[in-house]
């Protein structure tokens, strides 16, 4: 008998049929004689009415009010989730996230989880009850409603496999995987057994939205085993997101690159001719920090006249705030000969563990753009991917020329 938690998307739960068809699946694995508890998130489109519906009333909604109010849409489901099991003859009970005890910290609509009070949880479980517990919520030591940020119900889904110490925790959602690239821009992209964390982190947060990049952090820290499924599909195996160590099969080679991302929502601040002095880099980067502005990617080179050029990559919403701090704030003190901004940049990385035993994995993606013509204008790595930016309308060649060149469309 196994215990898992699964949990359905707002696509999954988008209208009662849609959750008659969830509580069909649940009930083929309640058959099999394993436990289970369902995590779901608001119906489809719900949580943004919801907001909408607060921004009405003011434009700068109470923090606790509004997470009273968002909070409903995934208390909806459960409530109609319990009721689709209990028509197909299961016993079913819906818990609210406070109703479980998912303590938070106080920070509303961004609230972090504490901790999860799984006794009642699993003395119904043992009664038979499937548990039907509400995504993105949870509450304070003082009760108030907590939610935890957009997308957060994937993190109630691990965070309670890993109180429960579930065997697996199944997110369903309306792709049946993890793809080596997105099938919209390479058609023979490739559906994945299999994924590292390690992977999965560098291919979430370089924008595949499979799953939110918290929730994998979290599977990763308290060692939770994660699948991706499509709930429109009855059966399919997904992808399982695993740990490197558990992952390595004796007889077969691992493949050296698991895919590749893409992301157009950088931008490159340059700052053309600056004293290649101690202190510089810093002088440079810390008011940005102080703006709290995430910078992604850095470059310095060692100049030949005793100055230097120093580009950075923000967020594309960010640049002009950025540029005008470097004007403002550092220029004064720094005396460039230039600085400017360039949105029209796209970042296209290779991500595999493979790479940690293989050479020549940069220079293969270095070739393989220069043969199509495309300049690259960085390059970042880490042990595990190979990142360049290179010019917007270059994008997708690029992505399809790698893909081919890693050979990613055959098993
Ligand atoms: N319903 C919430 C949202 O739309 C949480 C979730 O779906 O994961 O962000
Ligand atoms: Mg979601």
């Amino acid at each position: 008998m196994a215990l898992i938690v699964q949990k359905y998307g707002g696509t999954s739960v988008a209208n009662p049929d849609r959750i008659r068809n969830v509580a069909k699946r649940v009930a083929r694995h309640c058959a099999k004689g394993d436990q289970i508890v369902v995590v779901v998130s608001a119906m489809s489109g719900e949580t943004n009415r919801l907001v909408s519906l607060a921004n009405e009333m003011t434009k700068n909604p109470n923090p606790r009010e509004l997470d009273v109010i968002v909070s409903t849409g995934e208390q909806v489901t459960i409530g109609m989730m319990s009721l689709a099991l209990i028509e197909l003859g299961l016993k079913a009970k819906s818990y609210t996230g406070a109703q479980v005890k998912i303590l938070t910290n106080e920070a509303h609509g961004k609230a972090r989880i504490i901790g999860i009070d799984e006794d009642s949880i699993k003395k119904d479980l043992d009664d038979g009850y499937v548990i039907v517990v509400a995504g993105f919520q949870g509450c304070d030591a003082q009760g108030n409603i907590t939610t935890l940020g957009r997308g957060g119900s994937d993190i109630t889904g691990v965070a309670l496999a890993a109180a429960l110490n579930a065997d697996e925790c199944q997110i369903y959602t309306d792709v049946d995987g993890v793809y080596t690239t997105d099938p919209r821009v390479v058609p023979e992209a490739r559906r994945l057994h299999k994924i590292t964390f390690e992977e999965m982190l560098e291919l979430a947060s370089q924008g595949s939205k499979v799953l939110q990049t918290r929730s994998v952090e979290f599977a990763g820290k308290y060692k939770v085993k994660l699948r991706v499924l499509s709930s429109f599909e009855d059966e399919g195996e997904g992808t399982l997101i695993t740990f490197e160590e558990d992952s390595k099969d004796e007889n077969m080679e691992e493949p050296l690159i698991s895919g590749i991302a893409f992301n157009l929502d950088e931008a490159k601040v340059t700052v053309l001719g600056v004293p290649d002095t101690p202190g510089i880099a810093s002088q440079i980067l810390s008011p940005i920090a102080e703006a709290n502005i995430d910078v992604d990617m850095i470059i310095q080179n060692q100049g030949a006249d005793g100055t230097t050029d120093f580009t950075f990559t923000v967020h594309k919403n960010e640049m002009e705030i950025a540029l005008n701090i470097i004007r403002e704030k550092v220029q004064p003190n720094i005396h460039a000969r230039e600085i400017k901004g360039d949105d029209n940049i796209a970042k296209v990385s290779v991500v595999g563990v493979g790479m940690r035993s293989h050479v020549g994995i940069a220079n293969q993606m270095f070739r393989t753009l220069s043969e199509e013509g495309i300049n690259i204008q960085m390059i970042s790595t880490s042990e595990i991917k190979v990142a360049v930016v290179v010019e917007e309308k270059y994008m997708e060649l690029a992505v399809r020329v790698l893909h081919k060149a890693f050979e990613l469309e055959t098993v």
